[in-house]
C-alpha cells in the first residue's frame, strides 16, 4: 500500500515537473493601442459631454483588451475584443455608426492580422456582418483565403456561424444627415466650378473636409511577445461604385509583424493604399534599421500629407514602444501598459 502510494506522488511530481519545464514562462511587459480615427477634431466643436462619451468608449475597450493580455491571452484576442467594443459603438465609423455611401447604404471593411505567422484575413463592402473584425478573423483561420469581398464574404460568414443583422440595423441619424449634407454640398459645388487650383475637384475638397473620419483600430504586444494589429470601418461618407479604402489592405492600412510592429491607420484611403503605408513603416524599420517614432513620423508627417492626403495610425513594436501620430487637427486614441498606466486624448499634444 505505501509503496503504491509513493509511486504515485512520484508520478504526479515528475507530471507537474515536466509541464512546468513546458510551459513558456510569460513576458511582465504587454501594451495595448487604440483609436477611434483622425480627422477635424477641433476642441471648439466639441462639448464636455460629447468628449466624454468618446474618452468613455476608448477606455472600455482598452479595459477590455487589458484584461485579456494581463491574463496571459493573445494579443490577437485582444485587438479583435476592442475593435468589436468599438464597432458595436454607434459613435465610431465602423460596424454600428458606418458612414453611408451616396446610394444610402453602409459598406463596412474590416481587417486584422497576427505579427507571429504573418496570417491575415479581411473583408470588404459587406452589410449584414455585425461585426466585421470578427469576419476577417475567420477568413484568416477558417479558409486559405486572405480577402473576401460583398456578398461572397457574408456567405462565408453565415457558413461560419457568425452573427448576421439586418442592414438596417447600422444605420444612425447622424450618419443619415452627414450624408444628406454633403450631397447637398456637392450639388452645390458642381454648379459653380469643376476644379480648383490643386487639381483636386471641388467635390472631394468639399467630401474630405467635411468627413470626421472615425475608422476604428487596435495593435498589441502580448505576453508571449506576439503583435497582432486589426482595423475596421464604415469607409468615407458618400463613398460610390463599391470603393474600397485602406483598412481591408493588408499592408496599406493594417500590418502586424513579429520582427518590427503592429499597425492600424486612419485617414484618405486611397493614399495610404498608393503609400502601402502599414508595410512601408515596418520595411523601414527592419531594412532602414530607423525606430518606429522616426520610420511612423516620416511617413505619416512627411510623405502622406506632401501627397495630398491626411490621417494618422497607432502602432506598437516589439519592444513595446508606442508611436501615434497624424497630420490632422485630431486622432481619437489611447494605450494601456501592463503596469496600468493608461493614456487617452483627442486633440495635438
Ligand atoms: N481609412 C478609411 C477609408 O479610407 C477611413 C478613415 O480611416 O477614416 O476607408
Amino acid at each position: 500500500m505505501k509503496r503504491i502510494f509513493l509511486f504515485t506522488l512520484l508520478i504526479h511530481f515528475n507530471k507537474t515537473f515536466c509541464q512546468s519545464l513546458q510551459t513558456p514562462k510569460l513576458q511582465e511587459k504587454f501594451v495595448l493601442v487604440v483609436h477611434g480615427g483622425a480627422g477635424t477634431l477641433l476642441k471648439s466643436q466639441m462639448t464636455p459631454e460629447k468628449e466624454k462619451a468618446y474618452t468613455d468608449a476608448l477606455d472600455e475597450a482598452l479595459m477590455a483588451g487589458y484584461e485579456i493580455l494581463k491574463a496571459g491571452g493573445t494579443a490577437l484576442d485582444a485587438v479583435e475584443a476592442c475593435v468589436k467594443i468599438l464597432e458595436d459603438n454607434p459613435l465610431f465609423n465602423a460596424g454600428k455608426g458606418a458612414v453611408f455611401t451616396n446610394d444610402g447604404r453602409n459598406e463596412l471593411d474590416a481587417s486584422i492580422m497576427d505579427g507571429k505567422s504573418r496570417k491575415a484575413g479581411s473583408v470588404a463592402g459587406v452589410s449584414r456582418i455585425k461585426n466585421p473584425v470578427t469576419a476577417a478573423r475567420a477568413v484568416m483561420e477558417k479558409s486559405r483565403h486572405v480577402m473576401l469581398i460583398g456578398g461572397g464574404a457574408e456567405s462565408f460568414a453565415r457558413l461560419q456561424g457568425l452573427e448576421m443583422v439586418d442592414p438596417s440595423y447600422f444605420y444612425t441619424e447622424s450618419r443619415w444627415k452627414s450624408l444628406q449634407k454633403i450631397k447637398a454640398q456637392d450639388s452645390a459645388a458642381l454648379q459653380l466650378d469643376h476644379s480648383d487650383t490643386s487639381g483636386k475637384s471641388s467635390v472631394q475638397v468639399s467630401n474630405i473636409e467635411n468627413e470626421k473620419h472615425g475608422t476604428v483600430g487596435a495593435v498589441a504586444l502580448d505576453r508571449h511577445g506576439n503583435l497582432a494589429a486589426a482595423t475596421s470601418t464604415g469607409g468615407m461618407t458618400n463613398k460610390r461604385f463599391g470603393r474600397v479604402g485602406d483598412s481591408p489592405v493588408i499592408g496599406a492600412g493594417t500590418y502586424a509583424d513579429n520582427n518590427t510592429a503592429a499597425i492600424s491607420c486612419t485617414g484618405w484611403g486611397e493614399y495610404f493604399i498608393r503609400l502601402v503605408l502599414a508595410k512601408t513603416v515596418c520595411d523601414m524599420m527592419e531594412y532602414g534599421k530607423m525606430s518606429l517614432k522616426k520610420a511612423a513620423d516620416i511617413m505619416i508627417k512627411q510623405k502622406l500629407p506632401a501627397l495630398g492626403g491626411d490621417g494618422g495610425l497607432i502602432a506598437v513594436d516589439k519592444h513595446g514602444n508606442i508611436a501615434m501620430p497624424f497630420c490632422t487637427e485630431g486622432m481619437y486614441r489611447g494605450y494601456i501598459l501592463h503596469t496600468g498606466k493608461k493614456v487617452i486624448k483627442i486633440y495635438k499634444d
